[in-house]
This record gives structure tokens, C-alpha cells and sequence, in this order.
């Protein structure tokens, strides 16, 4: 399954902020933009006025880099967002949490959605008791999301999981760390899906 193997950090010094792509060490003074919060590349630090066309560009790809979602599959569900009833951009988003890797992130299993993805390609995830490992399965309400018997001793997802106790977790999932798993209630609404993207932009990036 393809991905973005290269540089992380990267990503955030292009989009300019902070995507939380590496889990705990986003919080440090370790992250790259605290250090270097310029673009990368030769010439990073210069003076550059970004075009109407460049602005749309960035902030559809801060929202695929955010989700770890690669350019042809963003397409998709772009396309299938449009022929959605509602609001397109809303529809996007709501498309791309309802991913089980952002859903085990969410749910604090995994530090970052990338380690999330991993967790479940390494076949650490069920889902309603199966074992899923297509990080991009779409969850439904109703959906238990949770961690499978034989990986509830992993010490990553024990660490993790000490990590989000006391944490606020989305009001569309009812999270049981103890069990370690989660009850999908509803598919969030926009105000409750805390991405700070301008999806009208990434709409109008594919309305030229
Ligand atoms: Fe982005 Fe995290 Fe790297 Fe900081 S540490 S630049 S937030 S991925």
C-alpha cells in the first residue's frame, strides 16, 4: 500500500504550522517548527507571495499530509465528497475521520495517525471484532473499534494508552481505555472535527 516515506517534519515547515504528524515529540521543543519555522529548501527563508492558486494548492495538501493520504486517493474522496449531499468541504472531512487509522488516533491508541495506520496494517485493530487491517476502512456508527486480545500487551499501545487517560476525547466516540476500545455514536459534525483547514479553499482548488 503506497505512503509518504519521506522526510515528516518537512511537511510542517512547507504548510508552515504544526500538522502533529510524529505523536509525542510534537509537543516538545524537538519539533522542527519551534526551531525552523521556514520553509524548506534552499530558499526557504526568502521572500515569497503566495498566488491565489498557491494558496488553494497548500491548504488541500495541508489537509491530505494531515490524514497521510496520498494524491490519487484524496482525489477520490474529493470526488465522492461532491456527490454527497451538503456542504462538499464538510463532506471531505467528515470522509477522512471516519478512517479507521484516524479513528484508532482518536481514540488515543495511536500517538500519531501515522503510528496509528501502522497499528492496524500490523493487524493490532478489529472492528466489531474482526481483525481489519486496511488503515483507510471506513468505520460507521455503531462500529466498535478496538484493540485485538493478543496486542492489548504491546508496550506501545500500553504507553499510549497511559498517555490519553485524563485526555478529551471526541464526543462521537465512546472511548473505554480500560477496555481499549471505542463505540462510534455518530459521524462528527464540522465544529467537532478540530483540523484547522479552510475547506472552502481546497473546494474552490478543485472548482478551476
Ligand atoms: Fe510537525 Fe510534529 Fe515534526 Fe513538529 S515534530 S514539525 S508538529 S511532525
Amino acid at each position: 500500500m503506497a505512503r509518504y516515506t519521506g522526510p515528516v517534519c518537512r511537511l510542517c515547515r512547507r504548510e508552515g504550522e504544526k500538522l502533529f504528524l510524529k505523536g509525542d515529540r510534537c509537543y516538545t521543543d524537538k519539533c522542527a517548527i519551534e526551531r525552523r519555522s521556514y520553509p524548506p529548501g534552499q530558499h526557504g527563508q526568502g521572500r515569497r507571495k503566495e498566488s491565489e492558486y498557491g494558496l488553494h494548492l497548500r491548504e488541500k495538501q495541508k489537509l491530505r499530509r494531515i490524514y497521510g493520504v496520498l494524491e490519487r486517493q484524496f482525489e477520490r474522496y474529493y470526488e465522492r465528497a461532491s456527490r454527497q449531499k451538503g456542504i462538499t468541504g464538510e463532506n471531505l472531512l467528515k470522509l477522512l475521520e471516519m478512517r479507521l487509522d484516524n479513528i484508532v488516533y482518536r481514540m488515543g491508541v495511536g500517538a500519531s495517525r501515522t503510528q496509528a495506520r501502522q497499528l492496524v496494517l500490523h493487524g493490532h485493530i478489529a472492528v466489531n471484532g474482526r481483525k481489519v487491517d486496511i488503515p483507510s476502512y471506513e468505520v460507521r456508527p455503531g462500529d466498535v473499534v478496538s484493540v485485538r486480545e493478543n496486542s492489548r500487551s504491546l508496550q506501545v499501545i500500553k504507553d499510549n494508552i497511559e498517555a490519553a487517560a485524563g485526555r478529551t476525547m471526541p464526543e462521537w466516540i465512546d472511548v473505554n481505555l480500560e477496555q481499549m476500545e471505542g463505540k462510534i455514536l455518530a459521524v462528527p459534525t464540522r465544529d467537532q472535527i478540530d483540523i484547522p483547514v479552510q475547506e472552502h479553499l481546497i473546494v474552490e482548488y478543485y472548482s478551476r
